[in-house]
């Protein structure tokens, strides 16, 4: 069965068991899993079966085989061992053989994801693949596989007997299974209309929810905090309506098979009833079709609902595989490695999507000695510039050297190695400022981390701060200033000391006082290094000793005093 996710475009292979051991990576046990469910569901049928002499034994005094007896007994011990060890084992092959690796994997591919797939959206997909969708697949061997198969296999057993005993009754009874396939699918047809609306839905609610926090002072101000504000209460409609929806609609073919179901075992029961008073039938049969009447009628009307249960584990590795799929910078066999950091671009062509280029034949050097700025308006290509150098993408055409060698050359970890980043928009982990600083370098001394600390002007910052250096910075650094967190990571930049230094934007949110004396500790650092800083404001350009100019997907190389602006 192949399922189409209409609205995302992506397509989930209906073998589940394939997909996890793909998305595992290795075999996990869980087909091993599907043999001893099904063994112990045909045992449970057969035991039913084998019920039969027994019970006329029991009702009628017939004579009975001592092998009869053991045979009854032998299928419902063999049952109840087989699903107990498929109990046992489904916990140790979900945790460990799944879940874990599959964690694990996601987590080893996102180190070698190209950084320029990292935006605004891949911390969501990684955190979800790795939190809900690994939860969605850890009950498939504990409760969605013994469910679906104990539920349709042990009646089906049943049936195909009694087809040899009562073969009206045996017809009554497997009509249930292309009723069971009907409603199966019909089911899965719903999910794939309804399933991507609802995620759709879940996901703009969530989104509403994050911006009418962000948004609080301007929606107080305007009087359109909560749900009076119009795309929230928006938001929060179609979630609802979308939750309701499904739900009518997942409940529908549920609902029909429960009916057809119900009405195949009463005529099961009707017809073996009126042969009964024909003497064709005996009590017991009568009496192992009432034990399967409750017994199986709801564990099979769940077992159609399990197959919602497998839709949303397809889709779970669909998301899973989407990750692990995202190609991959190729990596050097033997990494050649600059003895110099000077960069050279050479007709270097790039776009995000093939048919938009955002620079085209670009051919500029950046030498160490001093700070190079890259200026120019908005939207033209300066961060691209800066993050192609230190290949979070490769070029489309062209080459990007660094000491005469190509970056494709040198290797994505070496490449790293030799840079740092300080990016506008600054992350810092919730821990010390001290630690924060010595992520740049985590064997550096406590001296190391302070000096590079002072250089980067945060003495005044760590005065305020009630645990000195000790202080927590808070979630994403929230306790600090957008100034103060821009110099702890220029403090993390200086202590790492590459000889390759890339800055977007980092004096924007600094006061004049500090942008200066900031610029002047950027401008000792480059003296001996490659710095490359994206900078707008007049001070920063000013300290640069040469200044590119980039706009409409080229660069030139401009002078100084025409880039600065008299502010
Ligand atoms: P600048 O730094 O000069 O403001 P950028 O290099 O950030 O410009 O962006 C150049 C263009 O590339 C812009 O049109 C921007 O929307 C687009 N862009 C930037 N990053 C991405 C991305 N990850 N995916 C797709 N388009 C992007």
């Amino acid at each position: 069965m192949m399922i189409t996710d209409t609205q995302t475009g992506t397509r989930h292979r209906g073998n589940v068991l394939r997909g996890i051991e793909k998305a595992a990576g290795t075999s996990t046990g869980i087909t091993g899993l599907v043999a001893l469910y099904l063994a112990s569901a045909v045992l449970q049928g057969m035991a039913f079966v084998l019920s039969i002499p027994i019970f006329r034994f029991i009702l009628e005094g017939r004579s009975i085989d001592a092998w009869q007896v053991m045979l009854f007994v032998a299928s419902i011990v063999l049952a109840f061992a087989a699903h107990m060890t498929g109990l046992l084992r489904s916990s140790r092959i979900s945790v460990y053989a799944m879940c874990d690796r599959i964690v694990r994997r996601i987590g080893s591919k996102v180190t070698r994801l190209p950084l320029g797939w990292f935006d605004s959206t891949s911390a969501s997909k990684v955190s979800n693949a790795m939190s809900e969708d690994v939860q969605t697949l850890s009950h498939l061997g504990p409760v969605v596989l013994p469910g679906l198969i104990s539920g349709i296999v042990t009646p089906l057993t049943v049936a195909v007997a009694v087809l040899f005993i009562q073969p009206l009754v045996g017809v009554l009874l497997l009509i249930v299974v292309p009723l069971a396939a009907i409603c199966m699918y019909w089911s899965v047809r719903v999910l794939q209309r309804v399933h991507p609306l609802e995620r759709a839905a879940d996901l703009r609610f969530s989104q509403a929810v994050l911006e009418d926090a962000a948004l609080q002072p301007v929606l107080r101000s305007s009087g359109q905090s909560g749900m009076a504000w119009e795309h929230m209460r928006q938001a929060v409609d179609d979630d609802t309506r979308m939750g309701i929806s499904r739900l009518k609609a997942e409940g529908r073919p549920s609902m029909f098979f429960q009916l057809g179901t119900q009405l195949c075992f009463a005529g099961a029961l009707i017809v073996t009833t009126v042969a009964a008073y024909g003497q064709s039938v005996d009590a017991a049969l009568f009496a192992v079709l009432c034990l399967l009447a409750i017994r199986c009628v709801e564990p099979l009307t769940l077992a159609v609902q399990y197959s919602d249960e497998l839709y949303r584990d397809n889709a779970a590795i669909d998301a899973v595989q989407q990750i692990l799929e995202v190609p991959e910078l190729p990596e050097p066999d033997s990494p050649q490695l600059p003895e110099s950091y000077d960069i050279e671009l050479q007709d270097v062509g790039f776009g995000y999507r093939r048919s938009e280029a955002i620079l085209s034949h670009v051919d500029a050097v950046i030498s160490p000695g001093g700070i190079t700025v890259l200026e120019g308006p908005s939207g033209a290509g300066k961060s691209t510039l800066a993050r192609l150098i230190s290949r979070f993408w490769d070029v489309d055409t062209g080459r990007v050297n660094i000491g005469g060698v190509d970056v494709r050359d040198i290797g994505s970890t070496a490449v790293m190695a030799m840079s740092s980043f300080v990016f506008q928009d600054v992350f810092l982990f919730d821990t010390t400022v001290l630690e924060n600083i010595r992520i740049g370098r985590p064997d550096a001394t406590r001296q190391e981390i302070l000096d590079a600390a002072h250089s980067a002007r945060l003495d005044e910052v760590i005065e305020r701060l009630p645990l000195g250096w000790d202080s927590p910075v808070g979630p994403r650094g929230a306790l600090l200033s957008g100034g103060e967190r821009q110099r702890v990571a220029i403090a993390r930049a200086l202590l790492k000391d590459a000889p390759i230094l890339v800055l977007d934007e980092v004096t924007s949110a600094l006061d004049n006082t500090n942008e200066a004396a900031i610029l002047s500790v950027l401008r000792q650092y480059a003296q001996d290094k490659t710095v490359i800083m994206i900078a707008h404001r007049t001070k920063a350009i000013a300290a640069a000793s040469k200044v590119l100019h980039v706009e409409s997907g080229s660069v030139r190389s401009v002078d100084i005093s025409d880039a600065v602006d008299p502010e």
